[in-house]
């Protein structure tokens, strides 16, 4: 893998000042995370650190490399969101350009934004620290970072909610992954 240095400096010069600040945010919220949690610290701040790396890159751009470089299939509502392109496209470039060669970082960083069943600790981890790292600044989000610390899977429940309700707001497509999600958290919660 590489080294942190050499990638921390990667991402100072792909992404703007802002989204490298909340990346060494969602890192250093991440390793607070795994250390509530028990979860791997390294990763933690490795899956943190990373999980924007591709959030830069136009829309076309995304879309070309990863069918054409990575080979990566993507569906039609991943396809016509933005915003949901640097999840899979992030997972592809780490390995690339890093060398992360973990599954649960890859996993964590693919899955960031929308979430999906039967998420492993590091994923929920990384979907979290992306909401409350502390550059985050918007209504409820105190709130939140109290309930990521009390229980993780009830924290995500409300960053689901969230994004879903935006998107309903929006009119805007959300992916079945979030709603997949939503739905095991349910189960779970009702022991089904
Ligand atoms: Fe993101
Ligand atoms: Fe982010």
């Amino acid at each position: 893998m590489t080294e942190i240095d050499d990638i921390k400096e990667y991402l100072k010069e792909n992404l703007s000042e802002k989204r490298y600040n909340h990346s060494l945010g969602v890192a250093d919220e991440a390793v607070r995370l795994a250390e509530r949690y028990g979860a791997d610290k390294l990763k933690a701040y490795i899956a943190g650190l990373v999980h924007d790396c591709a959030k830069e890159i136009k829309n076309d751009e995304a879309k070309k490399l990863l069918k054409e470089k990575y080979s990566v299939t993507i569906d039609m509502v991943m396809m016509n969101t933005h915003k949901l392109l640097h999840g899979p496209l992030g997972a592809c470039m780490i390995q690339d350009l890093f060398d992360i060669n973990d599954i649960e970082i890859i996993d964590a960083v693919k899955y960031h934004t929308t979430a999906k069943a039967s998420m492993n600790l590091l994923t929920k981890i990384i979907y979290i620290a992306d909401y409350i790292e502390p550059n985050r600044d918007f209504e409820g989000v105190d709130d939140l970072r109290k309930i990521a610390y009390e229980d993780i899977d009830e924290a995500i429940m409300v960053g689901v909610d969230w994004t879903i309700s935006e998107l309903i707001e929006k009119n805007s497509m959300f992916h079945p992954d979030t709603v997949h999600a939503r739905n095991f958290l349910l189960f779970q919660k009702a022991n089904l």
